[in-house]
This record gives structure tokens, sequence and C-alpha cells, in this order.
């Protein structure tokens, strides 16, 4: 606890491959938001994560590299969290599978206008309180930060109608 994100990926993980750039990271498992660079030298605590928009959740870190899609990625996020998904809540079964979908249409170079804001729109049915357990707003956390942070990769992926990293 308030060791830097910088020092354990660098010094404690080893650091990046050999010619691999850090793009992101979620700092506390699938279910949390991504930091980016900016927040790599704040100290890993429940309050700074906090404050900057994401959580220790697990403790479990995953890096996010310039090899690797963010659409893809997330997309694989939101497949494990739909396929968890036990079916109780609306929001949760029916709007898991719905952000898979386009995400996944999205990486298959089928990607339509518009699809950023539908996800944007679903994520708001998955907010805390209108689900009956934590799986359906943790699943919202790595997709909401990736619009945020990797917004232009999911616009490429419309634009272009292809994964870039294909
Ligand atoms: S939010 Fe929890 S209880 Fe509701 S459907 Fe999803 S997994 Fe089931």
């Amino acid at each position: 606890m308030g060791t830097s994100a910088r020092e354990i990926l660098e010094e404690h993980a080893g650091g990046m491959r050999d010619g691999v750039r850090f793009r992101g990271l979620l700092p506390g498992g699938a279910s949390t938001d991504f930091l980016t660079e900016e927040h790599l030298d704040l100290p890993m605590d429940f309050n700074e994560l906090q404050k900057a928009g994401s959580r220790m959740g697990t403790g479990t870190m995953i890096v996010l590299d310039d090899k690797t899609c963010p659409v893809g990625m997330v997309w694989n996020l939101e497949h494990f969290f739909a396929q968890e998904s036990c079916g109780w809540c609306t929001p949760c079964w029916s709007g898991l599978n719905w952000i898979e979908r386009i995400l996944r249409a999205m990486e298959e170079g089928q990607g339509q206008a518009g699809d950023i804001e539908k996800l944007a729109f679903q994520i708001r049915f998955l907010a805390p309180g209108n689900t009956f357990c934590a799986l359906a707003p943790g699943a919202a956390e790595p997709l909401q930060s990736a619009l945020r942070h990797f917004r232009e990769d999911f616009e490429q992926h419309i634009r272009e109608k292809r994964c870039p990293w294909k």
C-alpha cells in the first residue's frame, strides 16, 4: 500500500518488454477503471485511486500495452461479465449482452456510427444501485474508462471498419 504503480511495474514486475509501450492499467482487476500514464506516480491506496477515478479492487493489476487492441481487450472483459451474469437483473443480463455484441461488431469491422453513444447509454443502467450485486457496476468500469481514455481507438474501429491491430 502506498507504493506507486510505476515502482510496482518498473522495479518489482520487471518493466515493459523492449519495444512495447505502456498505455493503461486496470489497477484492481477486470472490474476497475483504467488508469493511464498520468496516474503512474500515484501511491496505490484506496483514497488516491478513488480520487483518480478507479479502485484498488482485488489489487490484481492488468496492463494494456500498445500491441494490444483496447477495444478487443474490453470486449473480452465484457464477454466474461456477460457470461457471469446470473440473469436476475435486466440491466445486467440484457445490458451486458447488448454491450458485448456492440463491441464484438466493432472488433470484427462491423461497427456503426452511434455505437459509442449506445455503449455510453447502456453503461448508465449498470450504475451502482440499479442491480442487485456488484457484477454489473464492476463490468461498467473498464468500459466507461476505456471510452474516456481510448475513445479515438473506438472511433478508428468504426471509421475504418476494421481492427487496426489485426
Ligand atoms: S447484477 Fe448480480 S444479481 Fe443482477 S443479474 Fe448481474 S450477476 Fe445477477
